[in-house]
C-alpha cells in the first residue's frame, strides 16, 4: 500500500509473511501454500521481490529504524537458503540497535549451517514449532514431521547455542490425555528455551470434518472439555519451572518474552507486509490479499478506517490477555462497571494502581471474562 498515512515516527514494528511450506498440515489455519508449485512456476523470487517493495513504498508508515521484525509464515526456514539468506540480511538492515527479529522454523527445514547462517544476517530469536513430540499425535494433527527431525532440530538449536527461542506446542489435540499434555511440556522444560508458547487447537472446517471421517462425531467436544481441564494443571507445571505466563498463551523465563507479540497486544502501530498480512497504523487498517497470486498481481488491500471505540475494544481484549493488563484510563469507556463488580468480586479481575488485569483464574478463563467486563454492542 502506499504511503497514505500514519502517525509521524511511523510503526516500529513490522511482521513479513512468507507463505510456503514444504507439505500442508491437515489442521492449519494460516495462508500457507505448496511451496514446490510455487517454485516450479517462478514465483517464489518475485514474491520476495514483491515484499521488499511492499517495505520501500511504506514511506513514513515504517518507521526507519525498527524495534521488531517478525518473519512468520508459512515456513520461512523451507526457502533455499540463496533466497531466504539475501532477503533476511535487507530486513536486517532496518533494525534498530537492540531490536528483536525472530525467524519461523519448522524442525525438518533448519540445520546447523541455516542457523549460524541466520544468526549472521541479523536473526535473533527463533520460533521453532514443534506442536507435540509425540509422532501419533503430529499424525492427528496431519503434520507429517518425523521424530528424527523434531529430535535433530532440538540438538541444533542447542548446539549452536541459540539462547533466544521460542518453542512452540499446541494443545487439544483430539486423543491426548494429560499424561501426553504434561509429557510434552516436561519434554519442552528439558530443551531449555526461553519462551514456551502453547496454543488451544484451532478446529477450522477441514480439520473437524477430517476428524469426524476419522474418529466420530464427538471427538472435538471430548477433545476440548479435556484441553480445558488439562490446561490449568500444565500451567503451574510451568510456572513452577520459571516460567512465567505473560499472555494466555505464552510463557516466558524473566526478560525473554516476545517484543514483537507485546507490541501487537498493546495494539502498537505495527505493518504487515506479504500475502495475508494485516496492518494496523493510527486507526487505518488494511489487509493483504491472501493468496500468493492474487498477492503478486498487486491487488489492493482491504482497507478499513477504525472508530475510536473498536479500537478501544481491541485493546481491552487483547491487553486482558495479558498479565500486564490494561490501564483503565485506556478503556474505561468500553468497560462494564457491573461485569467488573462482579469478575472483582468473584476474584477473576483486579484493578491495581489503575491497571485492570485478570488473576491466575481469570486467565485460565480467558474470552469468557473478558466478555462479561467489556460492553461489546
Ligand atoms: S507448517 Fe505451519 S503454516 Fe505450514 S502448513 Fe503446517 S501449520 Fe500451516
Amino acid at each position: 500500500m502506499a504511503a497514505t498515512g500514519g502517525s509521524a515516527v511511523g510503526a516500529r514494528h513490522l511482521y513479513v509473511h512468507l507463505p510456503f511450506c514444504r507439505r500442508r498440515c491437515a489442521y492449519c489455519d494460516f495462508a500457507s501454500e505448496p511451496l514446490a508449485a510455487h517454485q516450479a512456476s517462478g514465483r517464489v523470487e518475485p514474491y520476495l521481490s514483491r515484499v521488499r517493495e511492499e517495505i520501500e513504498a511504506a514511506g513514513e508508515i515504517l518507521a526507519p529504524a525498527l524495534e521488531t521484525i517478525y518473519l512468520g509464515g508459512g515456513t520461512p526456514t523451507a526457502l533455499p537458503r540463496e533466497l531466504l539468506l539475501p532477503f533476511v540480511g535487507v530486513l536486517a538492515e532496518r533494525l534498530a540497535p537492540g531490536g528483536e527479529f525472530t525467524v519461523e522454523a519448522n524442525p525438518e527445514t533448519v540445520d546447523r549451517l541455516l542457523l549460524e547462517e541466520l544468526r549472521a544476517a541479523g536473526v535473533n530469536r527463533l520460533s521453532l514449532g514443534i506442536q507435540s513430540f509425540s509422532e501419533e499425535l503430529r499424525c492427528t494433527l496431519g503434520r507429517q514431521v518425523p521424530q528424527e527431525a523434531v529430535n535433530d532440530a532440538i540438538e541444533t538449536v542447542t548446539e549452536v547455542g541459540w539462547r533466544e527461542w521460542s518453542l512452540d506446542l499446541v494443545y487439544g489435540i483430539p486423543g491426548a490425555s494429560l499424561d501426553d499434555l504434561l509429557s510434552d511440556v516436561e519434554r519442552a522444560l528439558s530443551c531449555g528455551p526461553a519462551h514456551i508458547s502453547l496454543y488451544d487447537l484451532t478446529y477450522t472446517d477441514s480439520f473437524a470434518a477430517r476428524l469426524r471421517r476419522r474418529s466420530g462425531p464427538q471427538t472435538r467436544e471430548l477433545a476440548e472439555s479435556a484441553a480445558e481441564e488439562h490446561y490449568a494443571q500444565v500451567v503451574d507445571r510451568l510456572e513452577e519451572a520459571g516460567y512465567r505466563r505473560y499472555e494466555v498463551s505464552n510463557f516466558a523465563l524473566a526478560g525473554h518474552e516476545s517484543r514483537h507479540n507485546q507490541a501487537y497486544w498493546r495494539l502498537e502501530d505495527y505493518m504487515g507486509v506479504g500475502a495475508a498480512a494485516v496492518s494496523t497504523v493510527g486507526l487505518r487498517r488494511w489487509t493483504n490479499p491472501r493468496r500468493v497470486r492474487a498477492y503478486l498481481e498487486a491487488r489492493s488491500p482491504e482497507a478499513e478506517t477504525l472508530d475510536e471505540r473498536t479500537k478501544m475494544i481491541e485493546r481491552a481484549m487483547l491487553g486482558l490477555r495479558t498479565r500486564e493488563g490494561v490501564l483503565m484510563a485506556e478503556v474505561g469507556l468500553v468497560l462494564d462497571e457491573d461485569g467488573l463488580a462482579r469478575m472483582r468480586e468473584a476474584g477473576f479481575a483486579q484493578v491495581e494502581e489503575g491497571y485492570l488485569r485478570l488473576g491466575r483464574r481469570g486467565l485460565d478463563l480467558g474470552n469468557s471474562v473478558i466478555a462479561d467486563l467489556l460492553l461489546l454492542d
